[in-house]
């Protein structure tokens, strides 16, 4: 243990912050990662937008900017501007001498964690088995992580919930996801783990899901469903997290759609609490841009 964290010390990956309490014998040294140690390049793509980060190897985030973004007009499309957004954060955000060790990025449909592939998505022409990852690592030659957002967001979420092994973390965007943590352990099934989307619900109303299936979950419940709803309605808004101020400022099309969303998702998620048992349910999703 000791060797190798000499090595690590010396390769500057880690650094020591004094030392901690003694229960009996030597003074344990605290280490932690090297702020300088390196940079990390993550976006989370959404369907309208994707917001890129700059961070350093503890997840401290150096830089972190929106950027409006159509997932429609293709993998080599938004993968190219992606990697251009990541170059552009880099040349004003990158200490000097500090380098790029890996790069990551959310995807808002399921993706096979073994290949890097987006698998069977909704709403994204061109993107069923495209490689993400090699098309970023042909670009970076660095380590490049694809995973569902969802998934990310209960990974991410598990860390605010010490003590609690078993979380469901749902993600109402312009989609519906649900990442799944199991025993402290991010559950992915076969891939599509917590795709509740097509899930069927009982409604008065009939309406055909993009899955060609009738009654799906985000054929109701969805940011774009909502989106959908709201135009016939004659409310126009240009993304889902815009909604959220149409009811914040209580705009009656808005309430009304937002809270039968809410009573479907509600619907869905007591039959996965039964069967699921878990310790916490996070609901998130859509940020608004950040207002001044
Ligand atoms: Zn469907």
């Amino acid at each position: 243990m000791s060797l190798r964290v000499e090595e690590l010390l010396e390769a500057r990956l880690l650094v020591e912050e004094g030392s901690g309490t003694s229960r009996g014998g030597r003074r344990p040294r605290r280490l932690r990662l090297a702020p300088s140690a390196g940079l990390l390049a993550v976006a989370d793509l959404g369907a309208h937008h994707v917001r890129l980060g700059l961070l350093d190897l503890s997840g401290t985030p150096l830089a972190v900017e929106e950027r409006a973004c159509d997932i429609t007009a293709g993998p080599e499309t938004v993968l190219d501007w992606m990697a251009d957004a990541f170059d552009d954060l880099l040349r004003t955000h990158a200490p000097p001498g500090v380098p790029l060790r890996g790069v990551g990025t959310g995807i808002p449909g399921p993706v096979d964690p073994a290949s890097g592939r987006v698998v069977g998505p909704s709403r994204m022409p061109g993107w069923n088995n495209y490689p993400v990852a090699d098309q970023l690592g042909a670009r970076y030659d660095l380590p490049v992580l694809v995973e569902n957002d969802a998934n990310l967001m209960a990974v991410g979420e598990a860390r605010s919930w010490p003590g609690s092994d078993n979380l469901m973390v749902l993600k109402a965007g312009t989609g519906i996801g649900c990442g799944v943590i199991v025993n402290g352990r991010l559950h992915r099934g076969r891939g599509a783990a917590g795709d509740i989307s097509h899930v069927r619900v009982r409604t008065d109303s009939s309406v055909m899901c993009a899955c060609g299936h009738p009654d799906c979950l985000e054929a109701y419940a969805s940011g774009a469903a909502l989106m959908a709803a709201l135009a016939e309605a004659g409310v126009a808004v240009d993304r889902p997290a815009d909604i959220v101020g149409l009811v914040n400022d209580a705009v009656p099309e808005a309430t009304s759609q937002v809270r039968n969303a809410g009573r479907l998702i509600g619907e869905v998620l007591t039959v996965l609490v039964n069967f699921f048992n878990p310790d916490v349910i996070a609901v998130g999703g859509a940020c608004r841009r950040p207002s001044r």
